[in-house]
């Protein structure tokens, strides 16, 4: 349904105020002291206006919101928590479909318009979590993009049937072909790999890889990554997620990595975690590798951190980044909107005429005061409809 909107007194990015009128879904006009008798208006108090934010890597199928407080339980090793999330999806009875709309939701609330979610699939769960959040998916069509990677979360080469549950997965509407630590979980990465990047090709959809992998081992799978990403002329296809071993000590092979993955164009999904060393963003920045952000497992079997708010996680990249100059703290902000924006390719976005209405209003003095200070979100709109007012979202949560 088309939706017109004039936003009074907002503040695009922090510029001077303006008001922007919205129509048949898009940013039509910006331009000072507008007035219009048959539009409804928004008073925005000198608000600072962004551009829908985006949540480029998490995964909706697993968070325990809604389920009441559940103690940590998975041991220290990545495995660990592999083997005690699949055990507690039935004991617990974590319904994807259920659950996704809750994060979903969720990030909604705190201004996310648009989200990447890998979506587990093995030879246990068969395609019950791409099931479930592809319900999610149509069910919130109207005021959330949703973009699903089937993710081979137990292994590939490991789980014989893994690999035909993922073609599967993406003739069903997945739109992103997933990885994991082709070495470490599979032992074989010459075998996920190639069986990856062939179903991307022969299907035309983008790569998003798991690559946990520290130091040379990580370097080693980023390597075979970059070689299949020229080989198959993939370039502005490949995400690359947590590339931890950006992060190693051997600075001279981190930047030489960097380097390649910059002529081809292939983008890294951060969490900017505290715990492990991290690819560092004025590195890919230089270079000019998109980062975009995610939050990861939100409130789940992997870990009880998490609130889907990418103002938050702008301001945890910030932190793990050492940012403090404004500019920097903006650019913090950018990986969290435009950066993600760009990874997931979603058209028109941003704050110019003719862009989409996806759209996030805070009180705030300047763009690094938003990041700092998380405010509430005061308006979230949705080609430019308002689906969520102070924090709360129009619709409620399951
Ligand atoms: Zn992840």
């Amino acid at each position: 349904m088309t939706q017109d909107l004039l936003l009074k007194n907002v503040r695009p990015w922090g510029a001077a105020a303006t008001d922007i009128l919205i129509r048949d879904e898009r940013i039509e006009v910006i331009a000072r002291d507008q007035s219009t008798q048959a539009v409804p208006v928004e008073d925005c108090a000198h608000g600072i206006l962004l551009p829908g934010l985006v949540e480029a890597h998490t995964h909706l199928d697993k968070t325990l919101w809604g389920m009441g407080w559940r103690p940590h339980q998975a041991g220290p090793l990545l495995i660990d928590k592999i083997e005690t999330e699949r055990r507690l999806k039935t004991e617990w009875n974590i319904d994807p479909a259920r659950q996704s709309k809750r994060q979903a939701l969720l990030s909604l609330s705190h201004g996310s318009t648009a989200i990447r979610s890998h979506v587990d699939i093995d030879t246990e769960v068969g395609l019950e979590g791409v099931e479930g959040v592809l319900a999610t998916k149509l069910d919130l069509a109207d005021i959330i993009d949703i973009e699903i990677v089937a993710f081979p979360q137990s292994g590939l080469m490991a789980r014989p049937g893994t690999l035909e549950l993922l073609k599967e997965a993406m003739s069903m509407g997945a739109h992103v072909v997933g990885g994991l630590d082709p070495c470490s979980i599979d032992r074989d990465p010459k075998g996920q790999l190639d069986a990856i990047f062939g179903v991307a090709d022969q299907i035309g959809k983008p790569i998003d890889i798991h690559l946990h992998e520290p130091g040379e081992l990580g370097a080693f799978s980023m390597d075979l990554i970059i070689e299949r990403t020229n080989a198959l002329g993939m370039q502005g296809n490949v995400t690359i997620s947590h590339a931890f071993c950006l992060g190693m000590s051997d600075r001279s092979r981190a930047l030489g990595l960097i380097e390649r993955l910059a002529s081809e164009q292939i983008s890294i999904a951060t969490v900017a975690t505290a715990s492990r060393p991290v690819p560092m963003a004025d590195d890919l920045r230089r270079a000019g590798v998109i980062l975009c952000a995610g939050s990861d497992g939100i409130r789940d079997t992997w870990g009880p951190y998490g609130n889907a708010d990418m103002l938050e996680r702008a301001m945890l990249l910030g932190l793990r980044n050492n940012f403090r100059t404004d500019p920097d703290v903006e650019h913090a902000l950018w990986c969290c909107s435009f950066g993600g924006a760009k990874v997931m390719k979603l058209p028109d976005y941003g704050l110019e005429v003719g862009c989409f209405a996806d759209l996030v209003l805070v009180e705030a003095e300047s763009v690094a005061h938003a990041v700092v200070s998380r405010p509430k979100r005061k308006l979230v709109i949705k080609r430019g409809k308002v689906v969520a007012r102070d924090g709360v979202t129009s619709i409620g949560a399951p």
